[in-house]
């Protein structure tokens, strides 16, 4: 389905932006990843989801929380595909402290990384998006994009604020074949989420299957992780001609988590 396509993915070298890479992949999407750590394991992982589809796995280090690292990655990816058609503003980090306690230096990279990255990298994908007619820009917001949670202040602020970036992107493009959608999942369980299941095992004193169970049942009713492999169906979809007319919604996946 999205063959000759080239979907940028921020945040890609691990949890829900290495699934949501495979997803894109898989239906014969180029793929430039992005983020810290191993490159080598996600790069392996998403050749072997393309199965030999002739797409081909870029790769830029660009570090979100600095505009001129977001230039230099679209000049990149722009010299090596021709253009970006998918972009996926999915990097993130979390800090929890009370909103008195909490470092101004880990606010500030908070709202560059999960916020601001979103505005340089839309800024830089409109007009190649614009110039072709067609574009799919899906924004890693949260549920926390739509409800609070204490002693999250920042990634709360930045999460409501990219979907407000949402809405504003999806509306001044209403009228061609971009769209930019936002997804909200609930609990997933990657390292982001493992950090904060290990202070509930230390803080209680309980195993890390009982510090999962506490973590989820205090805000999903279903009692089950949403998985990154979920997550890049729905991203799928939004790529899919039967997305065309999905524009500016902040689509939950958290288990009932927003419903209550
Ligand atoms: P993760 O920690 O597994 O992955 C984060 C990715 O971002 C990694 O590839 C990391 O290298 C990259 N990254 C971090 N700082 C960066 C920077 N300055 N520049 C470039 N890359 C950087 O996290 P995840 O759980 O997969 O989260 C991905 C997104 O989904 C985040 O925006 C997060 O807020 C959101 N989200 C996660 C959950 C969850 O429960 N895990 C729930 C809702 C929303």
């Amino acid at each position: 389905m999205l063959k000759g396509k080239t979907a940028l993915i921020t945040g890609s070298t691990s949890g829900i932006g290495l699934g949501i890479s495979k997803a894109l992949a898989r239906q014969g999407a180029n793929i430039v990843l992005n983020g810290f750590g191993d490159v080598e394991g996600p790069r392996a992982e998403v050749l072997a989801a393309m199965q030999g589809n002739g797409a081909v796995v870029g790769y830029h280090g660009a570090d979100m929380s600095r505009a001129a690292d977001i230039a230099d990655m679209f000049a990149y990816s722009t010299a090596k595909f021709g253009k970006v058609d998918i972009l996926v503003n999915n990097a993130g980090i979390q800090h929890v402290a009370r909103v008195e306690d909490f470092p101004v230096e880990r606010w500030d990279a908070i709202i560059a990384i999960n916020l601001s990255s979103a505005f340089h990298t839309t800024r830089l994908a409109l007009p190649a998006m614009q110039a072709a007619q067609w574009g799919r820009i899906i924004n890693l917001a949260s549920v926390h994009g739509l409800v609070g949670s204490a002693q999250k202040s920042a990634y709360v602020a930045a999460k409501h604020g990219i979907v407000g970036l949402t809405k504003v992107t999806a509306l001044e493009n209403a009228t061609t074949g971009i769209t930019c959608n936002a997804i909200c999942p609930g609990w997933v369980l990657t390292p982001l989420v493992q950090k904060q299941v290990d202070a509930k095992a230390a803080e209680h004193g309980i195993s890390n299957e009982d510090a999962k169970k506490l973590l989820l049942g205090e805000k999903e009713p279903s009692m089950q992780f949403t998985t990154p492999e979920e997550l890049g169906d729905l991203a799928v979809f939004f790529c899919s001609p039967g997305a065309n007319n999905v524009r500016g919604v902040a689509w939950n996946m958290d288990g009932g988590w927003a419903a209550q």
